[in-house]
């Protein structure tokens, strides 16, 4: 029997405001523990939560990002369970009155576009953290009441890979609208993945296994892998999949039992009192929506359609938002061959910024110089052999490629007279080879374009070479 996975993830992801969700204690990383604490975020008696009006501005932003339906009027339900480093003995979250609802990302996976529909978006707080030490734990608050989104997906996923580039793209939508970095190594993105196995062709759900706190793309991937494998063992044999919490664990790269659905929790939620519903103007989401920046997909149809860039070189650019920025500056700089543009940057400075571990927001070659080796080149001031000479020295030194040209005096010879004197030169040394060429041997012209490079150092202007060799030869 031929399985198919059915995947859905509910993605947790901190956003970048200044201060708490609830409270004005400041949001920050590895800050000394308990420092970012006020009675609000300890949960102190009498003290009440005030919404964040930034937290709600980029939940905002983000749900219309991710295609949502954005309501009117959303509520904020306490979801009760008890923990150490959740001193109020519930966390706010939202519940049946989400923020958002009925959203998507297309990713595309093998050249193919897949639409992944978004279940619903909502907003909630962080918890705090334990430490465990020796033979105690600690409690550090600094986290709790750090405003969260969660986005679920609907179960549209059907692929390891798949599951990573709908995070992957979830995440660059989240950094081009600057709600969020993203970062999962920081926890600023977190992820629970839900898998089941089902017949091919089925259109029924099997029982469904959730994975959770992967903490990278890689590993979300080799979860599901692993999971695919197990799950589709025990249906082979006729066994049953129990419903189920399991942990991924990254040195054996399997997962493990958790918890069982018995052990779930019932969080008893109901609409937090001290907070009041969230009510937004369809005025105030439009004027967000109109506000947002080009996203990843519009720029890929703009650089095919307008600037007519290849969709795969299209992908590679949007793919991070420095990368498209650096790629629209020089383009900027340079409007008259965009394509040229793209290639230098995917072909050459890419490969360079990974070998030497530079971003390219520090990248020594600068989307000026970039946009001026193309036009030294369109120009015909230099070859696109030499331009990479050239490239390597501004990688190095920072000098402008202009600078650069001049000071090693690599500007390519396009004066007739100069090239005619040197083609004059290497048919003297070579009389056999022009009796051969006489006689037939056409093959022999690329010899002579050769001697006639060799002599200038690469720096004449091989178009002009093979004309002017030509007619010298065949007169
Ligand atoms: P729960 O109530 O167990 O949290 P939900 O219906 O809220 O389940 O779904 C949680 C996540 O699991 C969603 O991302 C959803 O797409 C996914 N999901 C639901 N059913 C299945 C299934 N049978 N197989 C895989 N994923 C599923
Ligand atoms: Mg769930
Ligand atoms: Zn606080």
């Amino acid at each position: 029997m031929e399985f198919e996975p059915v995947i859905g993830l509910e993605v947790h992801v901190q956003m970048a405001t200044k201060t708490k969700c609830f409270c004005s204690c400041k949001v920050e990383y590895g800050a000394e523990p308990n420092t970012n604490v006020c009675p609000v975020c300890m949960a102190l008696p009498g003290s009440l939560p005030v919404l964040n009006k930034k937290a709600l501005e980029y939940a905002v932003k983000a749900s219309l990002a991710l295609n949502c339906e954005v309501h009117n009027l959303s509520v904020f339900a306490r979801k009760n369970y008890f923990y150490p480093d959740l001193p109020k003995g519930y966390q706010i979250s939202q519940y049946d009155k989400p923020l958002a609802t009925n959203g998507y990302i297309d990713i595309k996976v093998d050249g193919k576009t897949e639409r992944i529909r978004i279940h619903r978006l909502h907003m909630e707080e962080d918890a705090g953290k334990t430490i465990h030490q020796g033979q105690y734990s600690y409690v550090d608050l600094n986290r709790a009441g750090t405003p969260l989104m969660e986005i679920v997906s609907e179960p549209d996923i059907h692929s390891p890979v798949g599951a990573r580039l709908y995070l992957e793209k979830l995440r660059n939508i989240m950094r081009y609208i600057g709600v969020s970095d993203a970062d999962m190594e920081k926890g600023q993105l977190r992820c629970d993945v839900n898998i089941s196995l089902r017949e091919k062709g089925s259109d029924k759900f099997g029982t469904k296994v959730e994975i959770k706190n992967i903490n990278s793309f890689r590993f979300v991937q080799k979860a599901i892998e692993y999971e695919i494998e197990r799950q589709a063992k025990i249906l082979r044999k006729g066994g049953e999949i129990v419903q189920e919490t399991r942990l991924f664990d990254e040195k054996t790269g399997k997962t493990f039992s958790m918890r069982s659905k018995e052990e779930a929790h019932d969080y008893r939620y109901f609409p937090d009192p001290d907070l009041i519903p969230v009510r937004i103007t369809q005025e105030y989401i439009n004027s967000i929506k109109e506000a947002l920046p080009e996203l990843p997909d519009e720029k890929e149809k703009r650089y095919v359609e307008q600037l007519k860039l290849t969709e795969y070189d299209a992908e590679v650019l949007v793919a991070d938002k420095d990368r498209a920025l650096f790629f629209e500056k020089a383009v900027e700089t340079y409007p008259q061959n965009p394509k040229s543009i793209a290639n230098w940057i995917i072909n050459e400075l890419l490969g360079k910024l990974n070998e030497e571990g530079i971003q390219i927001q520090d990248s020594p070659v600068k989307p000026e110089h970039i946009a001026q080796i193309v036009q030294l080149i369109d120009k015909g001031d230099i070859s696109s052999k030499i331009a990479k000479q050239v490239f390597e020295e501004v990688f190095k030194t920072g000098k402008e490629p202009i600078k650069v040209v001049e000071e090693k005096g690599l500007k390519q010879v396009s004066d007739e007279g100069q090239i005619k004197q040197i083609i004059q030169e290497i048919i003297d040394k070579h009389p056999e080879e022009v009796e051969k060429y006489k006689a037939g041997n056409k093959k022999l012209l690329g010899f002579f374009v050769g001697q006639v490079m060799k002599a200038t150092k690469g720096k004449a202007n091989p178009k002009l070479v093979n004309q002017l060799l030509s007619k010298v030869l065949e007169g």
